[in-house]
């Protein structure tokens, strides 16, 4: 039995044990999991959030409805069992969000992917917007004069920055960092490993930001 399909709603998936009627969202449409206060936790896809409500351990949703999943046929009514599933869903249980504070006990883990996006995918160097091969990852100490792999001493650079700065700090080759580097926050973090982050996630997102978060400033001046 197929679910009924109304107005411009698409099926995109089906499959023997439920189906999954978009509201116009790919299936690959990421959705912001929060603990039960609203804690930014992280993202899940459809499948996730679907185990999630089946495990009743689906507390609230917030957002948009992305999707209307349906399930097998409930023996009472007949009927198959249908749940939305919205842009944000707050679980129950654990939290494991480490809290606002910047610096306080948590680093996120250091990868190009987050780091690129921090410095919204330009050298910070020149100045000039690359796509993700195109970028390196540059230390501002260099390693040789005792640099660290550290989220405080990278920034992105294209490779012509990269290489014409060498193993010098910026003051030795005489350029200047568009943009202090910084450790990203949890919330932070959780924003910048977002693909396709929708509007009322990232609005949702800048909300648990600190007032002080250098991503306001950045996201006005650069936006992604
Ligand atoms: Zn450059």
């Amino acid at each position: 039995m197929k679910p009924e399909i109304h107005g411009n709603v698409q099926v995109l998936d089906w499959r023997d044990d439920f189906g999954v009627v978009s509201q116009g969202y790919p299936l690959s449409q990421q959705i912001l999991r929060t603990d039960v206060s609203g804690m930014p936790l992280e993202w899940v896809d459809y499948r996730e959030a679907a185990r999630l409500y089946h495990t009743e351990q689906v507390a609230y949703a917030c957002g948009t409805l992305l999707y209307r999943l349906y399930g097998g046929t409930c023996a009472k009514t007949g009927l198959r069992t249908t749940v939305d599933v919205n842009s944000i869903i707050a679980t129950l249980g654990h939290t494991g969000n480490p809290g606002n504070l910047r610096g306080a006990g948590y680093t996120p883990p250091l990868n190009n992917q987050t780091l690129f996006r921090r410095d919204a995918y330009l050298c910070l160097y020149c100045g000039a917007r690359f796509t993700y091969s195109l970028l390196s990852r540059d230390h501002v100490t260099p390693f040789s004069r005792g640099g660290q792999d550290h989220w405080k001493n990278v920034v992105s650079a294209c490779r012509r920055c990269n290489n014409a700065k060498a193993s010098r700090t910026p003051e030795q080759a005489g350029m200047q960092l568009l943009a202090v580097p910084f450790t990203p926050t949890y919330a932070e973090y959780i924003f910048l490993k977002g693909r396709r982050v929708l509007a009322d996630q990232m609005e949702y997102l800048v909300a648990h930001f600190p007032r002080s978060s250098p991503l306001h400033e950045r996201m006005q001046r650069w936006p992604m």
